[in-house]
């Protein structure tokens, strides 16, 4: 390796900040992380530095430890100026958890794309306290193992609303090629697609930064996942085209800001790599499907390993996805096995 030139792919800080501490990535811009109850046990936020105010990007999910701890931020790296406003990249709820207080108890504004507004409040105010009969049927669709189903059938439904804060009427759109102003940078609008619909990413014009939520992550691959309500959906479809598109506008001097794990420089490489997973996964599937097979049969084809328990409901919407694009594609067909799985077959 050439030892006076830095890697084309790297972490400028391996150490992420303390809880209740900040880093400060460049002029007015800081990195700060919330904990997560789950295997993925962080989420990054960012805290964007307009003069009289900040603007806080994503919050964490809601709970009285991660306000306690915005609570500690705006006291101490946030110096006490308020928080004017709060952007949320997507309606994921350790994106947009918090977003509702700080509107309603600190009268921030609320920022972001309209399809993840709507999807954030819609999902917040369905609260369930049976499983919905669309979720139970599409679970048995996707093959999902008998004693899992029976497990989760046992439990109360899990809510958007127990991990969401109630969210007020109101919020202020972002679109497709807009430019916002932040931290005394203008910033283009760039939507993602396929993690989260109409996901937003921030692409500084006056420096290198990029803020790009999880639509790009430096060492896990996003999760892409079909849900109950649109069960034909094909997210990896909706990843490749943004994907492809977000290619274009990456440089190798770029700091990328993530949704979690560590800010990274290296985006051209990462992009690559992003888009040649979901066409490996794909391809490894096809081949795999020699004989009928439903969602929870290509864990192992898909992940290359096995599947532990909390990760079983992930892997199972990616699968589905997966399987889904290549029906759509028109690569397999698919069967109704007795016990009410689509099963899929390679076509010829
Ligand atoms: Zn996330």
């Amino acid at each position: 390796m050439d030892g006076a030139r830095p890697p084309a792919f790297r972490h400028p800080w391996p150490e992420p900040p303390a809880p209740g501490q900040a880093t400060e990535i460049a002029e007015g811009v800081l990195w700060m992380r919330l904990p997560l109850p789950m295997a993925l046990d962080h989420v990054n936020v960012y805290a964007l530095d307009d003069g009289d105010g900040w603007t806080v990007i994503d919050t964490g999910i809601s709970s009285k430890k991660t306000r306690g701890l915005w609570s500690d931020l705006m006291a101490g790296p946030l110096a006490g100026k308020p928080v004017a406003r709060v952007v949320v990249t997507h309606h994921h709820p350790d994106h947009v958890g918090n977003a509702g207080w700080f509107q309603s108890e600190h009268g921030a504004d609320l920022v972001s794309s309209r399809t993840a507004w709507l999807f954030a409040r819609m999902l917040t105010l369905d609260v369930q306290e049976n499983w919905p009969e669309e979720t139970l049927e599409f679970y048995r669709s996707a093959g999902m193992a008998p004693e899992i189903l029976a497990r989760r059938m046992s439990e109360r439904p899990f809510n958007f609303a127990d991990t969401v804060y109630p969210m007020p009427l109101g919020f202020v759109r972002i679109k497709q090629g807009d430019v916002i102003r932040m931290a005394g940078r203008d910033w283009d609008v760039h939507m993602g697609n396929g993690h989260a619909p109409e996901h937003a990413t921030f692409w500084s014009r006056d420096d290198n930064l990029v803020i790009s939520g999880d639509q790009i992550l430096s060492s896990i691959s996003p999760n892409l996942g079909v849900y109950a309500t649109e069960p034909m959906a094909d997210p990896v479809s909706d990843w490749l085209e943004a994907c492809e598109r977000l290619q274009r506008l990456a440089r190798p001097d770029q700091v990328v800001l993530p949704g979690h794990k560590l800010p990274f420089v290296g985006l051209p490489i990462r992009m690559k790599q992003l888009i040649e997973n979901h066409h490996g996964a794909l391809a490894r599937l096809l081949d795999d499907l020699d004989a009928p097979k439903a969602a929870s049969d290509c864990f192992v084809t898909l992940f290359k390993r096995p599947i532990r328990g909390g990760e079983y409901g992930l892997a199972l919407v990616e699968a589905v996805a997966h399987l889904n694009h290549l029906y759509h594609t028109g690569a397999v067909t698919r069967a109704r096995r007795e016990d009410g799985a689509w099963v899929y077959q390679r076509k010829g």
